[in-house]
């Protein structure tokens, strides 16, 4: 059948390695949520998710094939193996459900610009020190007419389980956990007060991670460690590298790599990845100059266009590479 179509209509996507690339055409509906459940923030280490919906039969992966993780009894994620970035979720052998339907993570596409969220999602797991500013309808769980896996905890435990990890280490000030959604990878970590959260809004954690805003917390390197499983890891550029899980695909940590006495101090954890994100207070945006157009924000934080002044900045190099 040939179908006018305008271009706007069509949008291709993949990850940050390359190595999976789709395409997707617009249906009739256009529904696009930010969602806040847990397992979206699990499953890609950004600080929310936010999905496009698109008709299944309007969607094919046209390079390189993802790697499936099924989330739960009804439903799949498919992202890349090689560097993570979630892609799609889909319901699949749920009867009731909607398997004609598939949503593309908005962070994996090529014009996240071009595609205007329409609600909130899980807005009762919305981390409360995130100050969104927009005027779209919220629901606190899934929207009415649409079932997914963390609307159904009870059928559905594998997911949940992943998520209630039991606590390593004593609870208490300054001491963190965090791990994937598949629960796979843990790690350990010891955050002190002088702490920095930062959001960046950068094209390369958009489609590293699938997300449209990836939180990103400094830790001293003495005082993060791996404490089950390991993770994959993935040079995304010359300067920087960046772990996720192989099995589910949650980002963990981004540290650069240039001057290996220097840089092996300091790395950065995805606020997405731990048991408590509650816990972190926000200090900066940084790579403002990337953060799309339908992002808004009712805070006082410090606002950096580029990285942070004296980081080296790989997206800052990237963009120069691409210019030239
Ligand atoms: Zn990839
Ligand atoms: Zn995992
Ligand atoms: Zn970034």
């Amino acid at each position: 059948m040939i179908v006018t179509m305008a271009n706007d209509d069509i949008h291709q996507g993949g990850c940050l390695c390359g190595a999976v690339r789709y395409r997707a055409v617009v249906g009739e509906s256009k529904t696009v949520t930010h969602c806040h459940c847990s397992m979206c923030r699990k499953a890609s280490g950004a600080t929310f998710a936010t999905w496009a919906e698109f008709p299944a039969d309007n969607f094919e992966f046209t390079q390189g094939q993802p790697k499936i993780f099924r989330s739960s009894d009804i439903a799949q994620r498919a992202f890349c193996g090689s560097c993570g970035c979630q892609l799609t979720f889909q319901a699949v052998g749920d009867p009731g459900g909607v398997s004609k339907r598939i949503w593309v993570a908005v962070g994996s596409t090529d014009r996240p610009a071009a595609i205007e969220p329409t609600h909130h999602i899980f807005t009762d797991a919305q981390l409360p020190r995130l100050r969104m500013d927009d005027s779209l309808p919220g629901s606190p769980r899934q929207l009415p007419w649409i079932r997914t896996d963390d609307d159904l905890p009870r059928r559905t435990q594998r997911g949940e389980d992943a998520i209630r990890q039991p606590a390593l280490t004593a609870a208490g000030h300054g001491n963190h956990e965090g791990g994937c959604l598949c629960g796979s990878v843990r790690y350990r970590a010891v955050i002190g007060d002088t702490k920095t959260v930062a959001h960046c809004h950068c094209g390369m954690c958009r489609k590293a991670s699938g997300g449209t805003l990836v939180s990103w917390i400094e830790v001293a390197t003495k005082d993060f460690a791996f404490t089950r499983g390991q993770p994959d890891h993935f040079k995304s550029s010359h300067i920087a590298e960046r772990t996720f899980c192989g099995t589910c695909g949650c980002q963990f940590t981004f540290q650069f790599i240039v001057n290996p006495a220097e840089d092996s101090e300091i790395l950065w954890v995805t606020l997405g990845s731990t048991n408590r994100p509650d816990d972190f207070e926000f200090a900066d945006h940084i790579f403002t100059d990337d953060q799309l157009p339908w992002l808004h924000f009712d805070d006082q934080l410090k606002r950096w266009p580029d990285q942070f002044p004296g980081l080296r900045s790989d997206e800052g190099l990237a963009r120069r590479g691409r210019r030239s």
